[in-house]
């Protein structure tokens, strides 16, 4: 079967495998996350043909499916197809492979947060687009997605983690992990990453969803650079705020917002969407950088486009569950 996109490309594609690693493997990089169907980050349209679903299209609404869009982590080509969907240049050369790593460092930074440092053998070549992520295979094989925290030119991995109640890898961080554990680390992945569109940037992050953005805001800084930027960073409580940005050759106003009325707390208090829309009027002249829980990312969108921002200058990453 053969997939083209409207933007020229072609590639052939089978019914056993996703239209997204059909591309993948024939070096294309279409924009994803998950590989779930959970976050709709590579939802596309399909203008001609038609595809097999493989597994659910969680990320589709109603009005998606009546509107011929898809999930081209979900869907093989049942027929030659023709979809919407840009190839990102910007990571050609970033090749996703599996490497073992060691545990250099464990951090508790709060009582539900670890930071988590990685070593990779010395003559490890990994290279990774700020705002990536990497799968890590912990014991028995379990396998969890982490965004890289750090920017590609500290060689060591970091990652911020946070404790799920009952999860399976939360309770080997949270209670067994150990300095020297060998664990393996397959990535980089996802297509989260910096682009340059728009003079003014606002980040938005809730809770562990902060890794991605500061990975982007320490690259950012290490090339100086002289865009503006505006980042809202969500939590429950005071001490959750467990990193200050301290970028002293970046234009950043930083500002906190806690989801509930606390009484030591003087910032902002609510969703984290909504105290960007209390300080911007509109949206039609920044691009928005937005990570975190699903609700978040999925809210922020729906009132950033109404408040006239481009769905495509809209770049989001979700945690949900793996
Ligand atoms: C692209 C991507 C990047 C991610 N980056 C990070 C990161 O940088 N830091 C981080 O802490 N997490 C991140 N996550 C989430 C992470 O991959 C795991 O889902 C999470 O750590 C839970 O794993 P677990 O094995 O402890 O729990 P599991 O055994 O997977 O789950 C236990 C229970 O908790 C629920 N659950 C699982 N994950 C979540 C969640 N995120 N929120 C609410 N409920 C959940 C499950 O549905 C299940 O009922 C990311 C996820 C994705 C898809």
């Amino acid at each position: 079967m053969l997939i083209k996109t409207l933007q020229k490309i072609q590639f052939e594609g089978n019914e056993e495998q996703s239209i997204l690693d059909d591309a993948l493997k024939a070096g294309f990089f279409f924009e994803y996350s998950c590989k779930n169907g959970q976050c709709g980050v590579c939802k596309t349209n399909l203008l001609e043909g038609e595809v097999i679903e493989l597994q659910a299209q969680i990320a589709l609404s109603h009005a998606d499916r009546i509107n011929q869009k898809i999930l081209s982590c979900c869907c093989a080509p049942k027929t030659d197809i023709l979809i919407d969907a840009d190839d990102l240049k910007e990571l050609e050369g970033i090749e996703v492979k599996t490497f073992p790593a060691r545990i250099n460092k464990i951090e508790k930074k709060t009582e539900q947060i670890i930071e988590l440092e990685l070593r990779l053998p010395p003559a490890t070549n990994f290279n990774f687009l700020e705002g990536q992520f990497v799968d890590v295979i912990g014991p028995a094989g379990i396998r969890r997605s982490y965004s890289l925290a750090n920017s590609a030119s500290n060689k060591s991995i970091n990652l911020f983690i946070k404790k799920v109640k009952d999860g399976q890898l939360s309770q080997y961080w949270f209670n067994e992990a150990s300095k020297n554990d060998l664990l393996r680390i397959e990535g980089p992945k996802g297509t989260f990453f910096f682009r340059e569109k728009k003079d003014h940037v606002v980040f938005l992050a809730t809770g562990t969803g902060i890794a991605p953005i500061k990975s982007i805001l320490d690259k950012l800084s290490e090339l100086s650079s002289e865009l503006s930027f505006s980042l809202y960073w969500g939590n429950r409580n005071p001490d959750d705020f467990f990193w200050q940005p301290d970028y002293k050759n970046l234009n950043l106003k930083y500002t906190p917002v806690l989801s509930r009325n606390h009484e030591n707390w003087a910032d902002k208090i609510g969703y984290v969407q909504n105290a960007v829309i209390e300080d911007f009027g509109n949206l039609e002249s920044v691009q928005v950088y937005a990570c975190g829980s699903l609700e978040m990312i999925e809210s922020a969108k729906e009132l950033f486009v109404k408040k006239g921002l481009e769905e495509k200058y809209y770049h989001s990453d979700a945690f949900v569950s793996s």
